[in-house]
């Protein structure tokens, strides 16, 4: 069992494959870009295979790839070729913009939960906070995937004055499809200008605007489903839901069973911790990386990588010594 020392059982690991994207966006990849690491520093297919394995032996029932954009990874096919055999519950994370490329490898393999990053309806605002012009592919691989019956969720990160005033699009838009919008409160990494009061949008900013266009009584909260990030609502009658992460103004770390393998194989206990613990090299150098893996868990602070107050936030000795999210995985 992965187990730390606040009592919290970690079965679900999140993969970053790649650090490379075909996008851009504002609030994940650094203006100048990011350093790519060598070839050699990069888990290779079997490594990851092999490194999933132990965890799973330890307890780990849920593995959902990420990236940068995991659908451009070289030998993708027989990383979840070699997952499926594992049992596991897999899911990826997406732009979506290759995923038409690969809806039977992942309905072959059964990595059939996808999440997909749509920012905006817009095709223009997309396209600037991308910083590429991909909204029509991604918007027409997002409707074939549902339409292809895979589990659907839409991520959208919330900045104020940039996407805020599509809250209720974004829901209206979800509606009538059998997904989850969920709306991301903005998070600060290395890079990514973070700044609250600037472009800030919390949980219940997005209430205040959903309960006054849609009526409050016309808003019905969802049982979260158990270590569920998001808390979960629906307008009456509707089919999609939508959802809210506040991991800024209303952690949700007492529930937390997530850790986080970065595509050079550095574990985080904690997307805010910038402490790392080195599973590959312990794994190329033939050491018992269950104990690695046990020991860097158990050290895992209660809050937010020790952030426990709002105000933490804004130490930049804090929040901006971790990685750009897009070296991360989200
Ligand atoms: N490229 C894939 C994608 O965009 O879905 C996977 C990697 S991306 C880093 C994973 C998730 O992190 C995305 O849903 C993205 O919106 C989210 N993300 C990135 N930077 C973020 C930030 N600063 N605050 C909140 N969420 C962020
Ligand atoms: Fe790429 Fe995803 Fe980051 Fe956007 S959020 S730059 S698509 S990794």
């Amino acid at each position: 069992m992965i187990i730390d020392q606040h009592q919290r059982i970690h079965s679900y690991l999140r993969v970053s494959l790649i650090e490379r994207c075909n996008l851009r966006c504002t609030y994940c990849m650094p203006e100048e870009g990011i350093p790519l690491l060598p070839k050699s520093h990069i888990m290779r297919n079997e490594e990851i295979v092999a490194i999933a394995k132990e965890y799973v032996d330890l307890g780990v029932t849920k593995i959902r790839l990420t990236g940068g954009e995991p659908l451009m990874r070289r030998g993708l096919d027989n990383i979840l070729e070699g997952l499926q055999d594992l049992n596991v519950d897999l899911g990826i994370t997406t732009n979506a913009i290759l995923l038409d490329q690969h809806w039977d490898l992942l309905e072959r393999t059964g990595c059939t939960k996808i999440n997909v990053s749509l920012d905006s309806l817009i095709p223009e605002k997309m396209n600037a906070l991308s910083r590429r012009n991909k909204f029509d592919i991604i918007m027409a691989n997002i409707l074939g995937t549902i339409k292809r019956g895979f589990q659907v969720k839409i991520n959208v990160v919330l900045l104020k004055g940039t996407n805020d005033d599509e809250i209720v699009d974004f829901i209206e838009w979800g509606k009538d499809l059998p997904i989850t919008v969920r709306f991301i409160e903005f998070m600060p990494f290395s890079g990514n200008k973070w700044d609250w009061n600037e472009n800030g949008i919390s949980l219940k900013d997005v209430l205040q605007k959903a309960e006054s266009h849609f009526g409050a009584d016309n808003i019905e909260r969802v049982k979260d489903a158990p270590n569920d990030v998001s808390k979960n609502y629906r307008v009456k009658g509707a089919k999609g839901k939508f959802a809210v992460i506040s991991t800024v103004s209303n952690p949700f770390c007492d529930t937390c069973n997530r850790i986080r393998l970065t595509a050079d194989g550095k574990m985080k206990n904690c997307l805010f911790s910038n402490s790392e613990t080195d599973i590959l090299s312990a794994f190329r150098a033939g050491e018992d990386i269950k104990k690695v893996i046990t020991d860097g868990i158990w050290r895992k602070k209660a809050v937010r990588a020790g952030m426990d107050e709002f105000e933490d936030f804004s130490d930049p000795s804090q929040n901006q010594e971790n990685r750009s999210m897009i070296r991360i995985g989200g």
